[in-house]
């Protein structure tokens, strides 16, 4: 064996995973077996025993599994890792060890940075080593430059540059020509758009959902409406491509809350519309009555956008995960600094953590409350998040895949300690709430990134 065998061995380490539940929804996979990686692969999967003979040669550390699950990592397909520029919410370095602990392997940056990342260079530098990133980071760079919403950036390289999809996320592209553009643009190069469905025309001034909660803490509210147009104007234009520019554009819907989008989605995907969409945790677990604090008024960790609803929306996005409309679980992670998020409710900014709170909402809600089947929520969390931005190989255990695996004990019933985060901002609604399925181990790229132990 040459030296440098040896050294890239070294790096990613021989690892035996032995005795666990091994769950791949992508090859609907799920028995008692072991897995045996090696130089940043999968290198086999077999029946419990067979592979240690194998293991011993390459001297693998062995992770005993016994009682786990044994799953693909996971893919987030929307978090904010603030960098470059806002290093005192996150860095990438911090992000990405969260994302670690949440059994995260791949997560998607978006662009509202400082700058904005809207070039090659910016979205080459957050994939640097120098990052530090513990998981692998695939930027999701601006649709228009500077997310101003009015020219379009260049999506030839960006792709070339390592982009998965184009979004200008927060600042939603709502002039009809410069979607239509975009859409137009990402479909000659098979990007996917991710937009950010509001009308922000109808929520100027806004800080929550338009309901009985805002109405008692005196705060202005969005409606519904705000987030279902846009669903329905943007399917609109995907048809009207599709018609007259014989392209098959891409739309893929950010954390969908309301049941009049889902609506519009569940029907564009049965008239055979490119749309896809992901439901953050939070839509499903919490309502707005979250928000109001009993002898304080309202609670700033509870603000995001879209805000949280009330529970009929909540019970249609359960039902559009049990049903298959949603293709992803995505966290739309957003920290925050403490003097940042503690001050008037109005002037806070949006959003939450949510990397190391998404596998236990998901399978104390999805699973053990809603009844969906382990491998269901799994592939939310793997394989359709992977076809979702086309990232081929990964989100599977296939022989010869990325050895991007996450061991958990899934019937592990713990309390979330926002002090024990390993993001470098604790703004999580989800202090002291219930968590079902612990990570016990996730390995990204053959080297074990995270352990319980
Ligand atoms: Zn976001």
């Amino acid at each position: 064996m040459s030296s440098a065998q040896v050294s890239s061995s070294k790096a990613s380490g021989s690892i035996l995973i032995r005795g666990g539940r091994v769950v791949d929804p992508s090859r609907n996979v799920d028995a008692l077996s072991d897995m045996l990686l090696d130089g940043g692969l999968i290198t086999d999967v077999a029946a419990p025993g067979k592979l240690d003979a194998a293991a011993k040669k390459l001297r693998a550390e062995v992770l005993e599994a016994k009682g786990c699950v044994v799953c693909p990592g996971f893919i987030d397909l929307h978090v904010h890792l603030r960098e470059p520029g806002q290093t005192h919410k996150e860095t990438i370095r911090t992000g990405t060890l969260a994302a670690a602990a949440g059994g995260f392997t791949t997560v998607c940056a978006m662009p509202n940075t400082t700058p904005v990342n809207d070039t090659p260079e910016w979205s080459r530098w957050m994939q640097d080593p120098e990052r530090e990133a513990s998981v692998r980071l695939l930027p999701v760079p601006a649709a228009t430059v500077g997310s101003m919403g009015e020219k379009l950036t260049d999506y030839a390289a960006l792709k070339k540059a390592g982009a998965v999809a184009v979004s200008d996320d927060g600042k939603p592209i709502l002039e009809d020509e410069i979607m239509r553009a975009c859409l137009v643009a990402a479909a000659k190069l098979g990007l996917p758009v991710s937009q950010h469905a509001e009308d922000t025309r109808l929520t100027g001034g806004c800080s929550m959902h338009a309901g009985d909660v805002s109405f008692r803490l005196g705060l202005r509210g969005m409606t519904i409406e705000a987030e279902s147009q846009i669903v329905e104007r943007d399917i609109r234009l995907l048809e009207e491509i599709e018609r007259k520019e014989k392209l098959r554009p891409h739309l893929h819907v950010q954390h969908v809350s309301t049941l009049k989008a889902l609506d519009a989605i569940r029907a564009a995907k049965k008239r055979g519309l490119h749309v896809t969409c992901e439901v953050a945790p939070h839509h499903f677990a919490l309502t707005d009555e979250a928000v109001f604090r009993e002898g304080f008024g309202y609670e700033t960790s509870a603000k995001m956008n879209p805000p949280l609803r009330p529970e009929s929306e909540r019970q249609a996005c359960i039902a559009a995960l049990l049903d298959g409309t949603v293709d992803a679980i995505a966290t739309d992670h957003a920290p925050h600094a403490h003097h940042e998020k503690n001050v008037e409710f109005e002037r806070a900014p949006n959003g939450i953590t949510g990397l190391e709170t998404a596998l236990g909402l998901s399978l104390r809600l999805l699973h053990s409350q809603y009844g969906m089947p382990l491998g269901k929520v799994l592939s939310l969390l793997t394989n359709r998040p992977a076809g979702v931005f086309n990232l081929s190989g990964l989100g599977t255990l296939m022989k010869g895949a990325s050895a991007d695996v996450c061991v958990f004990d899934a019937g592990k019933v713990w309390a979330f300690d926002a002090e024990r985060s390993l993001s470098m901002s604790k703004n999580t609604p989800f202090h002291h709430h219930a968590m079902q399925g612990q990570i016990l181990w996730t390995i990204a790229s053959g080297r074990v990134v995270y352990s319980a132990k």
